[in-house]
């Protein structure tokens, strides 16, 4: 059409003229390729998501003032292309990094000691949610040591797990060999102990003194540490200890410390290698979840180590890591003993709680009879 009216117009002007036109005709047919193949070029390189390009080409394709038109239409095409890729990169990013997280857990071991404050006081200035598996003895070893405990449980990044009430006096394989009715009294002494405390509905966390044992809905380890023979003996009671309730959680690896000269196994370079190794090779007991053992009293002021929990928090999240307590090991909804539930429904306590509102008070005797009756 366009070709047509040029042609009449051609017809009508003097000849000077229309060599002018059809030059000028011959000149826009020109331009119009060039301006086409550069939007087909511009869309290919968005189709490839080369989005800096494509504008690029579109930029010098509009230009042209006869391109207009077809250039706003490309460029629309190119931002639906973009905004396609973008949100697909944002998808996949969420979903990387949900696959990715690796979750550590910092867990004290044998506290309230001479270095509980010092180990809070970090917690609180870098915010970082820890545990702290309790000795009984310790606690009612003194009015500090109780103080102590009570600013444990008011610490909201603190979570308190049960450690023993005499950790088995450090004599393991008597305490263990001494039958499962026997550790089972010890570790219910401190459940009281703590629950004297705080009227809380957690399900019983605890770490057994000397052992490295799990005993979770979906997970059963044994020390590696102790003979088989020993393990025979006690393997019975690590069983009986979850048919009652409890939920034993062990570690992957220890910041080990020696107490003469107040020094570290480990630089903390070496220990932060270490962790990110064993995850690596998918040695720790759950993936992408190392649980790392400390005790607090290797942070108490005489050593001046205060610094060194500092460093190492620092360096693990620099690297990725988040910190949470033991309670996001396995999650809430998955929690069933059903050997036990059936029996107790002691899982069932927040429900139970909703329904009995008015014997709330009463709670704390209650959850211990679900326990142990
Ligand atoms: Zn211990």
């Amino acid at each position: 059409m366009f070709k047509v009216i040029f042609v009449v117009l051609v017809l009508f002007f003097p000849y000077n003229i229309s060599v002018e036109i059809s030059m000028s005709i011959k000149n826009s047919d020109q331009e119009r390729d060039l301006i086409n193949s550069l939007l087909n070029k511009a869309l290919k390189a968005s189709y490839k998501n080369n989005f800096d390009e494509a504008l690029k080409i579109l930029n010098d394709a509009s230009s042209y003032q006869i391109a207009q038109m077809n250039t706003k239409k490309t460029y629309q095409e190119i931002y639906h292309q973009k905004l396609k890729y973008t949100k697909k990169r944002q998808k996949q990013k969420i979903i990387n990094k949900k696959r990715d997280k690796k979750i550590i857990y910092l867990t004290f071991d044998d506290a309230p000691s001479k270095g509980t404050n010092n180990v809070i006081q970090m917690i609180n200035k870098l915010n970082v949610p820890v545990t702290m598996f309790v000795v009984g003895f310790h606690i009612d070893s003194s009015d500090q040591n109780r103080k102590l405990f009570k600013k444990l449980l008011q610490n909201k990044n603190m979570l308190v797990g049960n450690h023993t009430y005499s950790h088995a006096h450090h004599r393991y394989e008597r305490f263990y060999e001494s039958g499962a009715k026997n550790v089972i009294k010890d570790i219910k002494k401190n459940y009281d102990l703590i629950r004297k405390y705080q009227n809380k509905t957690d399900i019983p966390y605890t770490r057994l003194a000397g052992r490295n044992v799990f005993r979770l809905p979906n997970l059963k380890t044994n020390d590696n540490y102790i003979s088989k023979r020993q393990l025979k003996k006690e393997e019975k009671v690590y069983d009986a200890l979850w048919q009652r309730g409890f939920y034993l959680y062990g570690w992957d690896i220890e910041w080990g410390f020696d107490y003469k000269t107040g020094k570290f196994q480990k630089t903390i370079e070496q220990f932060v290698k270490k962790i990110e190794n064993m995850n690596d090779n998918n040695l720790a007991t759950t993936k992408n979840k190392v649980i790392v053992l400390m005790h607090d009293r290797m942070f108490q002021e005489k050593y001046k180590t205060k610094k060194m929990l500092k460093m190492l928090i620092e360096k693990l999240r620099k690297n990725g890591w988040e910190f949470e307590t033991m309670s996001s090991y396995i999650k809430y909804n998955e929690i069933q003993n059903p050997k036990y539930t059936q029996k107790s429904k002691l899982y069932d306590i927040d429900d139970f709680i909703k329904k009995n509102r008015k014997n709330y008070k009463n709670i704390s005797n209650f959850t211990n009879l679900m326990i142990y009756d």
